[in-house]
């Protein structure tokens, strides 16, 4: 079986698209020795090797196969933005030089840039995005294409080789020193250490609009043999399409669900969310249900505060209504503002005032702290500014 990337038909499939039971087939297929799997799946998600060459416990035969039939293509890393708060935004560009972002947010801000304990990957699963949510600078320059589900995997990697080569980089720099206060030894590569402890799935594109390639990479990225991270420690966010999360409610698998729901109206959700045309409030609060139900878990409401646009108090009873009858916790996101976008942030009062407009309706309501406010953390934003400064360069090679 070949699986043909996203973009081209011409290129072979990178390797990290495939599960421990696809490998398997292909190998016994070959005749090699099964136990070999596990082996390549340790370079490729524990040492997280982007070079067959560096695969020295598989014979040079194997490898020469496993590169005829496979590519390893990492990202190229075209910026990064690091906030004060240790917010670390990744732009990257792809095969086909198209760019996409990823962000990584620590749970508790880190001080005077040290590490923090806990850190969150939000990962982007399209090139753009067909949805066109008024308030977005994802979907501003349209839908080009999806990611493959190696690069969506590729980007947990990519962030973690990032932040192995810093590590080794300071623990360098701390060679300890001699009376003459000279370094004379230098410490040795850290090991490979997991860095992300969860996942959102909140980057730029609609994730249940590839569905398919966003589940085969959570899959993966779920599994012990791969990227090792609780299925609990994974959330998906959707912007509302009722028939993909009715089709999630029937996996296995227990990701947690996010709905970007932004208004508790259809004529407020409307305004900003053309996706609510396709699937109203009702449709969509039907099938979260559905889910809730199916997986007895709570879900997020996703609300982003939007000033003079869906802050007003008669939004309240609605989404109480809604976060009451679907067992969810709301988290209000005061809005990160877009170059280019008419759309404001509230004064922080207004925020409070809904928040607690929302505790006492008896509503599990959390009011975000800003992250990343000083590097273009709004989702699209990094890789709209670039490709604007590029000229189009990026989108076209
Ligand atoms: S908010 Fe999400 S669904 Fe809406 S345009 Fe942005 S990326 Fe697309």
């Amino acid at each position: 079986m070949r699986l043909t990337p996203a973009y081209s038909g011409s290129v072979s499939a990178d390797v990290r698209s495939f599960t421990l039971e696809e490998l398997q087939a292909r190998f016994e297929a070959w005749g090699e020795p099964v136990y070999r799997v596990p082996q390549l799946l340790d370079w490729l998600y524990v040492r997280r090797a982007t070079d067959w060459d560096a695969m020295t416990n598989l014979p040079g035969a194997l490898r020469a196969r496993l590169r005829d039939e496979f590519s390893l293509r990492p990202f190229d890393l075209v910026r990064r933005q690091g906030s004060r708060d240790t917010t670390q935004k990744f732009l990257w560009r792809l095969q086909d030089h198209s760019l996409v972002e990823t962000v990584l947010i620590p749970a508790n801000p880190a001080l005077c840039g040290d590490d923090s304990d806990r850190h969150t990957l939000c990962v982007s699963t399209q090139v753009g995005c067909a949805y066109g949510c008024k308030f977005c600078a994802s979907g501003l320059d349209g839908w080009k294409r999806n990611l493959s589900p190696d690069e969506i995997v590729e980007q947990v990697l990519a962030v973690e080789r990032w932040s192995r080569s810093e590590r080794s980089a300071s623990r360098v720099d701390e060679g300890t020193s001699d009376d003459t206060g000279l370094a004379t030894r230098r410490l040795p590569p850290a090991p490979p250490q997991r860095l992300v402890d969860n996942l959102v799935v909140m980057g730029m594109g609609e994730p249940l609009a590839n569905y398919d390639h966003v589940l085969k990479a959570l899959k993966i990225l779920n599994a012990p043999w791969g990227g090792g991270l609780g299925a609990r420690k994974i959330t998906l966010s959707t912007s509302g399409l009722a028939p993909q999360i009715r089709r999630l409610a029937d996996e296995p698998l227990q990701f947690r669900l996010a709905i970007s729901l932004h208004g508790a109206t259809d004529e407020t959700r409307g305004r900003i969310m053309p996706v609510n045309r396709k699937y109203p409030l009702a449709e969509l609060s039907a099938a979260c249900g559905y889910y809730q139900a199916k997986k007895g878990r709570m879900i997020t409401l996703e609300y982003i505060l939007i000033a003079g646009v869906n802050d007003g108090l008669d939004q309240i009873k609605p989404l109480a209504a809604l976060a009451r009858r679907l067992h969810a916790k709301v988290n209000l996101i005061p809005y990160n503002p877009v170059e280019g976008l008419p759309w404001k942030r509230p004064e922080e009062k207004a925020q409070e005032n809904f928040l607690a407009a929302l505790e006492k309706q008896r509503v599990t309501a959390t009011l975000r702290h800003e992250k990343g406010g000083d590097i273009d953390a709004a989702c699209g934003q990094l890789r709209l500014k670039t490709e604007r400064e590029l000229g189009g360069a990026a989108r076209h090679g």
